[in-house]
């Protein structure tokens, strides 16, 4: 529609519903007591542009000051009377217009922020504007023409805009057009009874128990939506005024006076627009919520359907309410048969400590990770776990995801074992040998401890006469026997070139010297084959220390060290032992 075509029906509709508002409860020279016209004009611009709220607001004061002049004769008073009444359109049109334009869209804020500016900022002022004009003008006492007209406007606004906004936006005919079958049947059902109690209390009966229509209006707004709601209160205000206009009802039998009336069935009508439009609002928010969260689980489920992880919820007991994803493979059940579990249930070999991650998640408040053995031996399942709580804070339950992380962890645990494992021998290297050590030193600092460092003797010399890879078949030789060693609980390592060791935790010297016995008698038996020839492998030499008290790792190693250099001295093929501190001073004193 173009704007002038607006502008044209809004000054019609302005100008009749105006003029019929004055007639209808003013004696003519009076401000009136029912004033539609500006809930009109006002839902009219919060459904247009900012651009077109001139040429509207235009039209409003031409219709307004046409009405004027058609009904009450005179020109002056209602010139300004037009300029108060599109200042208050503008103010609720302002107010409004940047939020939720349709005050029952599902924000009860939108609807009290209507009931604020539309049923007391805009009124009150624009009243003082025209109470202030018909006292000077009519001579009418200002508080009392300022009641009337804040009374007349602010439930003229009240009432009537949800009305036309919904008219003017489309929004009855839409709701019309949702009208079929079963939902239509219930649609005429509720607005029937809506009808018919109306007729009763507001024409058949003169006592004032029209407050009773508020029990089918709430039953009409929860079961016929926002619009609905609309529709019926429209419905209670048309029967209602019609009745109080033709004499019937308990109003009519309240007071003589029509401005008295209007001033009561008006905040009646105001007070069930004012309950249901809330209501309705919060129940449109909680539908979208619900549609929303139904969206939400069907992409979840499909995403579950595509995804290896398993969703588990439990409930404030642990017992499992959801299940939604891989559960087969991760717990060897079906997603269905965990429903009704309880933690110790869906897991069985770890359900203890599941449990306590799950008490931990809600005393934390934060994510908890804990990995689980799988269904096989080197399977692995990582466990997420986030407590669930309600909107003031109360725990509700717990989601847990699983997921499978066998291969990640299993790589990991193999990346691990290479960075500490020499690649020719097999045995640990000079990183993990020395994390052992520290281990056991600082672990048990009673225990016993020994440790023996073997270098093979003269090795450059297999290197240079038989080449580097009879040299390297001479290190795997010495490096199995040693590795054969650990059966008796020693730890060796070939912590680099030529150079092995051995930690003995828990035994004694001599203990330690009798298994590098044996291992030097081992060697002696090596035989490698150096392509033409089988040669014997070169002998090694051994030095030995035990812990003497408050020795550290580096310590150790350097008395086994000394013991070794000592071999090497003493003819190599041989074991040493390190010198005690005692019989280093019981030679100090000797020499
Ligand atoms: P000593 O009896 O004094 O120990 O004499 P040695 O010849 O064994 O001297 P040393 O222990 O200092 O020499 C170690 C040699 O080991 C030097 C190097 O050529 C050799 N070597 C180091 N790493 C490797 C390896 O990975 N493979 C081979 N084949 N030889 C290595
Ligand atoms: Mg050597």
């Amino acid at each position: 529609m173009s704007a002038w075509k607006d502008a044209v029906m809004a000054a019609l509709v302005y100008a009749l519903l105006a003029a019929a508002t004055i007639s209808l409860s003013s004696e003519g020279r009076e401000v009136a007591a029912i004033w539609p016209a500006n809930a009109f004009l006002a839902a009219l611009l919060l459904l247009r542009s900012r651009s077109g709220w001139p040429v509207l607001l235009g039209a409003g004061y031409l219709a307004n000051v046409a009405a004027n002049l058609v009904t009450r004769g005179d020109i002056q008073a209602p010139a300004l009377f037009g300029l108060f009444n599109m200042a208050e359109v503008l103010i609720v049109a302002l107010a409004l217009a940047s939020k939720d334009a349709d005050s029952s869209a599902g924000d009860p804020g939108v609807v009290w922020r209507f009931a604020l500016w539309a049923g007391f900022i805009a009124p009150a002022i624009s009243a003082v504007l025209g109470g202030s004009t018909a006292a000077v003008s009519y001579g009418q006492s200002f508080a009392e023409a300022w009641r009337i007209w804040y009374v007349a406007d602010a439930l003229g606004l009240l009432i009537c805009m949800p009305f036309f906004h919904a008219l003017l936006s489309g929004e009855f005919a839409r709701y019309l057009g949702t009208l079929a079958g079963r939902r239509g049947r219930e649609s005429a059902l509720v607005l029937s009874a809506v009808a018919a109690i109306s007729i009763v209390l507001f024409w058949a009966v003169s006592l004032p128990i029209f407050f009773l229509i508020e029990l089918p209006v709430l039953v009409a707004t929860f079961r016929l939506g926002r619009s609905g709601a609309k529709v019926t209160v429209l419905l209670v205000a048309l029967i209602g005024t019609a009745a109080t206009a033709a004499g019937y009802g308990p109003i009519v039998a309240m007071s003589d006076d029509p401005a008295t009336r209007a001033a009561v069935l008006q905040s009646f009508l105001a007070v069930i627009m004012l309950t249901g439009l809330p209501v309705a609002a919060i129940l449109a928010a909680h539908r979208q919520l619900i549609a929303r969260l139904s969206v939400s689980e069907r992409s979840l489920r499909l995403l579950a359907a595509q995804s290896p992880v398993l969703l588990l919820h439990f409930d404030r007991q642990g017992l499992c309410s959801n299940a939604i994803g891989a559960a087969e493979p991760l717990l060897g059940a079906h997603a269905g048969a965990l429903v009704g579990r309880s933690v110790e249930d869906v897991h069985p070999r770890e359900g203890r400590r599941l449990r306590a991650a799950l008490l931990e998640a809600e005393a934390e408040g934060r994510p908890i990770v804990v990995e689980l053995p799988g269904l096989l031996p080197s399977a692995w399942i990582e466990a997420q776990i986030c407590a669930s709580r309600d909107s003031e804070g109360g725990f509700i339950g717990t989601v847990v995801a699983l997921h499978d992380i066998s291969v990640h962890r299993n790589r990991a645990q193999a990346m691990a074992k290479m960075a500490e494992t020499d690649s020719l021998t097999g045995l640990l290297n000079r990183t993990g040998f020395m994390r052992r050590l520290d281990d056991q030193v600082t672990d048990d600092p009673g225990q016993p401890l020994a440790l023996a460092l073997i270098d093979i003797d003269r090795f450059k010399l297999v290197n240079d006469n038989y080449g580097h890879l009879v040299g390297d078949q001479v290190l795997r030789e010495i490096g199995g026997i040693i590795m054969a060693e650990q059966a008796e609980g020693c730890i060796g390592a070939r912590l680099g070139g030529d150079e092995f060791v051995l930690l003995f935790p828990a035994a004694s010297i001599e203990r330690a010297e009798a298994m590098c016995q044996r291992i030097l008698r081992g060697v002696e038996m090596i035989r490698v084959d150096a392509g033409q020839d089988m040669i014997a492998c070169p002998s090694i030499s051994c030095g030995i220390a035990a812990r003497q008290t408050g020795h550290r790792s580096g310590s150790i190693m350097l008395d086994a060290d000394r013991a070794l250099y000592h071999a090497k001295a003493e003819g190599r093929g041989c074991i040493r032992r390190a010198e005690t501190e005692s019989s280093m001073s019981l030679l100090a004193s000797v020499v």
